[in-house]
Parts: structure tokens; C-alpha cells; sequence
């Protein structure tokens, strides 16, 4: 394993999330090999530099740290073991991180069927959505060696908030840590709605009604700021699809019950969103469930007036 810090990332998955990180580590002044099963996401990359491979295990020989940022444990899975994924390119002792939001087990697999090889696997989930990918402010949450963190910080650096890259604990932790974030930021998105939605319909004015929350105990960062997404502009985020949001609360409620605790609350948070998802479909937006409250009441919880 060499110590020194990556100059040559490979990426894999330029969708919502991946096309911004790889322009910011372009910016940052990595050489990139890219690859996706959508070869016209990667044009403005090749154009600014980066280069094309063919198949991920291509993307992995070509590059000091191949990074996966992909849909779901299936996908991860694929280009990981597939037949020309990640370890038939893979040089020994390289290095891997998995940006997706995921689970813990495929890793593990790795580890154990290619002890001999040395690898080095790090999960670094993330939040911020697709804004913060776009402009470099993701929050980072890494599993894995401090080494290893330490050594890939540029590379983190270059595509999240120094102030908010935490290395969470040993491999799989940064996964738990952002399946608990997404859980409980679902479960303030579901509970405002709701409260939102009967305020309103008791005949008091929305903005009243917020307003006062925020200035209640009962204030979140849901309420002051991200409802606003909503309530000021309708826009319910496609930045990040709500067929994606179901796949986190399904690993979420997998890890409550692999760890044997009851996650009842967690449970109807799914249900509502799987819910919006069959209504609005798969490309809706990750913030939909809040349509769905506007549609039983009939009414659009919009603020008149906002600009920013
Ligand atoms: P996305 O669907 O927009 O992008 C995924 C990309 O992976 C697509 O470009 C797709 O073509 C590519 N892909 C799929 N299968 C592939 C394969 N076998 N080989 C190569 N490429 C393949 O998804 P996204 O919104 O960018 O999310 C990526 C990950 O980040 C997910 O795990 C998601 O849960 C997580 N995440 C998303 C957001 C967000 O706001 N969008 C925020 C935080 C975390």
C-alpha cells in the first residue's frame, strides 16, 4: 500500500450526486478515469480531462482510489464483482470507497474472499443532496482506517465541507451513521407535514403557523429551514428520487432489525413514503410525502412572497 496521498481518483456513478463530486475533484486538480452505464454522462468530464474507461474493473487499474456512487447494494454489488467490476482491475493493496448510501455486508464479502490481496475499503457515505455536490459543501461520513482517511483527505476535501468530513468509527460505521440521518430526517419531513397540514386546516394561517414553530421548543432544522424548499417554491426535490429515499428507509428498518431493535416509529415513516412513491412514482421527488398530506387537505402549503 503506498502512503502517499491519491493524485488519480476513479470514479464510477455520475448521476445527481457523482457528476458533481467528480467536476469538483476535476476543479481540485485530480486526473479522473470515469465510468457509468450512461456513456453521455461522462462528456463534460472528458471534454474538461478526464478519461473514459470501458469497464469499472478498467476505471480501478487506472487510478490510486476508485470511488463507487451508486443507487442501491445491487448496483454497488455489480460493479464491485461483476465479471469486469472493480477486483478484476484492482491492483493488490488498492484502495476503494463506496460513496452510496449502502450496507456494510458486500464489503465485508470483499474482505473475507480476498484477505490475500490487501485491499483497502472504506464506506463515505454522504449528505448535503445534489446542491451540495454541486458545490463542494457534502457532509462526509467515513468507516474505515485512520490512515486510510487521513491519506484519502484531499481527495474527501475536494468534494465536501472541511468542517463536516467526520471519520464515524471502523468500516461499515459511516454507513449506520447515514442510514440514521436519513431516517430521522425522513421521519421530521413525514411529522411536519402533518402538523403543517392540520394547522392549516384549523384555520391557521401557514406562515403564522411556522413561524411560530420555529420559535417553539418543537423547532428542527426540517422546519426553519429545509420545508422551505416547499412552502416557498413547490419544489419537492427530483434531485434525489423518492424511489432512492424507500431504499434507505428499507436498509434503515433492515439495520434496526439486524441489531434487534424496534423501529416502529421508522416503520410508518416507510410505509408513508412507499406510499407517495406509488402515487407520485419513482422519479418524484425525495420531499413528496408532503403532497401527499396537501393532497388529502386539498390544499398547497405554499408561502406567498418568498424569494430566496
Ligand atoms: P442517480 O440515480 O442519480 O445516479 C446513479 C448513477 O449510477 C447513474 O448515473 C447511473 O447511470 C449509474 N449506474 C447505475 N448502475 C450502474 C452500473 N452498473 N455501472 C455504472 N454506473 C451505474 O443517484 P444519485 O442521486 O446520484 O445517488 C447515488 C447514491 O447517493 C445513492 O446511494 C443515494 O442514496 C445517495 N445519495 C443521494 C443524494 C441525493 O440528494 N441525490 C444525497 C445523499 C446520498
Amino acid at each position: 500500500m503506498t502512503s502517499a496521498s491519491p493524485t488519480r481518483v476513479g470514479f464510477i456513478g455520475l448521476g445527481n450526486m457523482g457528476s458533481g463530486m467528480t467536476r469538483n475533484l476535476q476543479k481540485a486538480g485530480f486526473d479522473l478515469v470515469v465510468y457509468d452505464i450512461r456513456r453521455e454522462s461522462a462528456d463534460e468530464l472528458v471534454a474538461g480531462g478526464a478519461v473514459w474507461a470501458t469497464t469499472p474493473g478498467e476505471v480501478a487499474a487506472q487510478s490510486d482510489v476508485v470511488i463507487t456512487m451508486l443507487p442501491t447494494p445491487r448496483h454497488v454489488d455489480t460493479v464491485v464483482n461483476g465479471r469486469t467490476g472493480i477486483l478484476s482491475g484492482i491492483a493488490d493493496g488498492g484502495t476503494w470507497v463506496d460513496m452510496s448510501t449502502s450496507v456494510p455486508e458486500l464489503a465485508q464479502r470483499v474482505r473475507a474472499e480476498h484477505s490475500d490481496r490487501e485491499l483497502r475499503i472504506l464506506d463515505a457515505p454522504v449528505s448535503g443532496m445534489s446542491i451540495g455536490a454541486a458545490n463542494g459543501m457534502l457532509q462526509i461520513f467515513i468507516g474505515g482506517e485512520a490512515e486510510d482517511v487521513e491519506r484519502l483527505r484531499p481527495v474527501f476535501e475536494a468534494m465536501g465541507d472541511p468542517e463536516r468530513i467526520i471519520h464515524v468509527g471502523a468500516a461499515g460505521a459511516g454507513y449506520a451513521v447515514k442510514l440514521m440521518i436519513n431516517q430521522l430526517w425522513f421521519s421530521h419531513l413525514v411529522a411536519t407535514a402533518e402538523v403543517l397540514s392540520i394547522g392549516v386546516k384549523a384555520g391557521v394561517n401557514l406562515d403564522v403557523l411556522r413561524r411560530s414553530l420555529v420559535a417553539s421548543p418543537a423547532n428542527s432544522n426540517f422546519v426553519q429551514n429545509d420545508v422551505m424548499s416547499v412552502l416557498g417554491h413547490g419544489d419537492y426535490d427530483e434531485g434525489f428520487a423518492i424511489a432512492l429515499a424507500c431504499k434507505d428507509l428499507g436498509l434503515s428498518i433492515d439495520l434496526a432489525r439486524s441489531v434487534g431493535v424496534p423501529a416502529e416509529l421508522s416503520g410508518l415513516v416507510e410505509q408513508i413514503y412507499r406510499r407517495a412513491r406509488a402515487q407520485y412514482g419513482d422519479h418524484a421527488g425525495e420531499m413528496t410525502p408532503v403532497k401527499l398530506y396537501e393532497d388529502l387537505i386539498g390544499v398547497d402549503l405554499r408561502l406567498a412572497g418568498v424569494t430566496a
